[in-house]
Parts: C-alpha cells; sequence; structure tokens
C-alpha cells in the first residue's frame, strides 16, 4: 500500500502515522523526522536544514526531493510505504511522481487529514514527543495514560519541538496554509484523495482511516 497522509502542521499526520504504521506493517517516511535525525547527528544536510526549520520556513526542493527519493530506494518500502509531510508543494508532488516512476511504483491513496486551522496553534504548542521512541501528546488533549511515563516504551523524558513556540507556530501554518490547497486539488483529479475529519477524537479519526485503508486491500 502506497500511501500519503497529508494536513496542516497539527494536524495530527503523525499521530495517525503511528497508528497506521503498525497496524498495517509498513515504514512511516517522515520528511520531518528525517530533517530532526539529520540535525541531531550534526550532518551537512541537518545544518542546511535548520535554518529553515527553526524560522518555520520549508526546506528547499532541492534538499527534500533528494531525501525522499534516496529513501524510497530502500528495500523496507517495496511492499508500501506512508509519506508523512512530503509533498508540501506542487512542485514536490511533480519530483514524487518522476521518483515513483522512475521507480516502476504508483500512490494508491492520500489521506486528508482536514481541520479548521483555528485549532492548530493549540495542539501544536500543546504537544509533546518522548525522547525515546517518539511517540507523541499532547497536554490535554492526549496526555499519557500515567502522567510522566511513555505508553508506548515506558520512557521518562519528553521534549518539546524547538519550531512549536507560538512565533513559530504561526510563521509555519501560514506557509502551509498557502500550499495546501493545490496539493489536495493535485490528488482530488488523480482520483485518489480521501478526506477525513481530523477535528474528531484521535480514535474516532484513525477508525475513518482505517476502513479507507482497509478498503484498498
Ligand atoms: P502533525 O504530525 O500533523 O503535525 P501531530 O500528530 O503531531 O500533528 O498532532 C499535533 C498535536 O495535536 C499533538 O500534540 C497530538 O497529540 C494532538 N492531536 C493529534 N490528533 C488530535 C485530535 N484528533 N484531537 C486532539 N488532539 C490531537
Ligand atoms: P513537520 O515535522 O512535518 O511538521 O516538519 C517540520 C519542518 O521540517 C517544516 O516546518 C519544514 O521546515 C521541514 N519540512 C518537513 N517536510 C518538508 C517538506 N516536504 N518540504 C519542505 N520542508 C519540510
Amino acid at each position: 500500500m502506497n500511501t500519503i497522509i497529508v494536513g496542516l502542521p497539527g494536524a495530527g499526520k503523525g499521530t495517525q502515522a503511528e497508528r497506521i504504521v503498525s497496524t498495517f506493517n509498513i515504514p512511516h517516511i517522515s520528511t520531518g523526522d528525517m530533517f530532526r535525525n539529520a540535525i541531531k547527528n550534526e550532518t551537512p544536510m541537518g545544518l542546511e536544514a535548520k535554518s529553515y526549520m527553526d524560522r518555520g520556513d520549508l526546506v528547499p526542493d532541492s534538499v527534500t526531493n533528494g531525501v525522499v527519493k534516496e529513501r524510497l530506494a530502500q528495500d523496507d518500502t517495496k511492499n508500501g510505504f506512508l509519506l508523512d509531510g512530503y509533498p508540501r508543494t506542487i512542485e514536490q508532488a511533480d519530483a514524487l511522481e518522476n521518483i515513483l516512476s522512475e521507480l516502476g511504483r504508483s500512490l494508491d491513496t492520500v489521506i486528508n487529514v482536514d481541520v479548521d486551522p483555528s485549532i492548530l496553534m493549540e495542539r501544536l504548542t500543546g504537544r509533546f514527543i518522548c525522547r525515546n521512541c517518539g511517540a507523541t501528546y499532547h497536554k490535554i488533549f492526549n496526555p499519557p495514560t500515567v502522567e510522566g511515563v511513555c505508553d508506548n516504551c515506558g520512557g521518562t523524558d519528553f521534549y518539546q519541538r524547538e519550531d512549536d513556540k507560538p512565533e513559530t507556530v504561526k510563521n509555519r501554518i501560514e506557509v502551509n496554509l498557502k500550499q495546501s490547497a493545490p496539493i489536495i486539488d493535485f490528488y482530488r483529479e488523480k482520483g485518489i484523495l480521501n478526506t477525513v475529519d481530523g477535528g474528531q477524537d484521535i480514535d474516532d479519526v484513525f477508525k475513518n482511516i482505517e476502513s479507507i485503508l482497509n478498503n484498498m486491500k
């Protein structure tokens, strides 16, 4: 199953992706996670990406498309993948078409997690992440069952993303709002867009997504 999850920052892509990849056993390919790892490892690509990410701007397509091309060429994507956070521009959507056609593959479906932009600031500024396993929580909407302990791995060390500060969040939402409509139209015209209401509870959003993906099998 070759799938993309799209939506504005804070729509719930990463949260749903965690569930999708464990239910359907496909790799989760998040460009944001790949950039954060590169920054952590202080690679040249990470250093380049960091300046854009710190402002909430998009990393240039020349860098991002190369990262995705390299990742999709790896063997573990042969039986399917879930792309998260890519494509974010029409140029990236075109590049993805080329990458997949070179690999002899095509997309099966695009899940669009649709939310009212007015809720995103609260979702992003309340987000925190387990440092050990990367599981995502929210201080109000999705806290761990036992306070201070990760449900997934038992870890007790959590962090907030640098770019989840209110000043950066504002720019990220604006940048992504501008780019998102053409991407959605692009996949709608291809007849592979499935929109879910991302304003529902996390469990209900997942039920919707699961039923879409089960129908693809
Ligand atoms: P994205 O990957 O799209 O940027 P996340 O999955 O990281 O978004 O979710 C952003 C924040 O909102 C996280 O703190 C997450 O726990 C919370 N969240 C995700 N989905 C929902 C939902 N349906 N209702 C309320 N909060 C949610
Ligand atoms: P995310 O984790 O998806 O919220 O992405 C965090 C940041 O990484 C974004 O604000 C961008 O700076 C960068 N980024 C992630 N994916 C892309 C992409 N497809 N194109 C350009 N920049 C990206």
